[in-house]
């Protein structure tokens, strides 16, 4: 009966792991043609075998930073399963950096989805091309007919290109690296729920990713860069180039010499010990870390992974302030600002409430961290120098509050970023340090650096 709670466990929660259990035919045929399709690099080597199949499984989990088995297991499946781009980097005849032998590049918009507007396709495309273009000598100029360099288009199923779309999910779009007649053409799957809600997919994030291979890159390894194969949310303006793809577009055509300086952000990086955490909280089991637009999913038994926050919760914000499990309730709560949001496994519940609900003053206008006190049931909020302690059961905060955190919680730097609590420990975030807080006998018993949270 273990085994089987464990395993519910894992598809509950989705958790990228090592752990194999028996797949089904269904799965199997899936990864067979999804190796087929982006991971089969020679073509002499024993086609279609198992062989072939697994070397094809190992490329893939080496580019995904998972175990290298060559077996399917359970995170490699979910990844196979993920919406990302059909874009074959295995598959290239030309590999290299190929790259256009002008800067002057036209686009031409084929045809349209019904799911939009035209004024905002055009106006989503325009932007996709501007992110490249302000930050290289590169210019786009829209044309209406003829063959431009850039050819747009919506297609559905088998299209003439031999790379057939999959109707709705997983494969969205692709896009051909720079050379003449499909060259730098970007197709996009017209099957797609094409829509501007975070729970659609937005035509503006897939445009930009694919306009990268029309300028010749290939995919990235970096989980936040645009160039990752697998997508990811985000509210449309809050969208700046990441570094990475910076990086990459400048080795193939040089900077912009008129282009905005504006920082272009930066992945950050698990075992850096500089690492600060936006908020953290327990999880079904599981510990979970923010930062930007960023988490770390930390099981006992599980190989850690990073994720973007908006692949696993679309409705989330990214800088999140604190979040904390109510354990009882088997929900947590994640705030923001003066807004509050409680989520269910992957789900939310509800639309997004004021912080004020929990008896907060006017004055607080935002929570820094949170965290849940087993032994107790309540929860402590703590907002600059201060701290609340909330009755879960009343509904109410308790009497006496607002106190001093040096009070309450004494050896404790402040302001702190996040809390988390483990057994009787209970873990409090101040810049890159961590200060270990034995609950039972109250008192500061460690300091840790952030990052051996996740670092593992
Ligand atoms: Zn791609
Ligand atoms: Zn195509």
């Amino acid at each position: 009966m273990k085994g089987f709670q464990i395993l519910t466990f894992f598809i509950l929660l989705k958790i990228p792991s090592a752990f194999t259990y028996p797949l089904s035919s269904t799965d199997h045929n899936l990864a067979q043609e999804y190796i087929k399709k982006l991971y089969s690099v020679d073509s002499d080597l024993l086609q279609g075998s198992k062989d072939s199949f697994t070397a094809g499984i190992k490329k893939m989990q080496e580019f995904y930073g998972l175990r290298v088995t060559g077996e399917l297991d359970y995170s490699t499946l979910e990844i196979m399963k993920k919406p990302q781009c059909g874009f074959q980097d295995g598959l290239r005849y030309n590999i290299g950096n190929e790259k256009w032998k002008h800067t002057n590049l036209t686009y031409r918009i084929q045809n349209y989805t019904p799911k939009l507007t035209e004024s905002y396709v055009v106006d989503a495309v325009r932007r996709a091309l501007e992110a490249w273009s302000e930050i290289t000598p590169l210019t786009f100029t829209r044309i209406s007919d003829g063959e431009a360099d850039l050819m747009i288009s919506f297609q559905r199923g088998r299209h003439g290109d031999g790379s057939p779309f999959d109707g709705p999910g997983k494969f969205l779009a692709h896009a051909f690296a720079p050379g003449i007649n499909l060259g730098g053409d970007t197709h996009f799957d017209a099957d797609e729920d094409w829509s501007l809600d975070p729970e659609g997919k937005n035509v503006f994030l897939v445009a930009a990713h694919e306009f990268g291979h029309s300028l010749g890159l290939s995919h990235s390894k970096d989980i936040g860069a645009l160039m990752y194969p697998i997508y990811a949310y985000l509210p449309e303006n809050e969208f700046i180039l990441p570094d990475d793809d910076v990086q990459g577009i400048q080795q193939l055509y040089g900077s912009s010499s008129n282009g905005k300086i504006r920082p272009h952000p930066v992945t950050p990086k698990t075992c850096d010990t500089s690492l600060t955490f936006d908020a953290a909280c327990t999880m079904r089991g599981e510990k979970i870390y923010f930062k930007d637009r960023f988490a770390w999913r930390i099981h006992p038994q599980i190989h850690p992974s990073m994720v973007v926050i908006s692949t696993q919760w679309p409705f989330l914000p990214t800088q999140l302030d604190a979040s904390y499990e109510n354990k009882k309730e088997n929900i947590n709560v994640f705030f923001k600002g003066t807004k509050y949001w409680i989520v269910r496994g992957y789900d939310l519940i509800d639309s997004p409430r004021s912080i004020y609900d929990f008896g907060f003053p006017r004055t607080v206008k935002k929570i820094d961290a949170a965290v849940q006190i087993s032994k107790t049931g309540k929860t402590f909020f703590f907002v600059e120098d201060q701290c609340w302690s909330y009755i879960e059961n009343a509904g109410k905060m308790e009497d006496g509050y607002p106190k001093l955190i040096e009070h309450v919680w004494p050896g404790v730097s402040t302001p702190i970023n996040a809390a988390i609590q483990d057994e009787h420990m209970i873990y409090f975030f101040h810049q890159y340090m961590v200060f270990v807080y034995d609950y039972d006998n109250k008192e500061v018993t460690g300091i840790q650096y952030a990052s051996s949270h996740v670092c593992k």
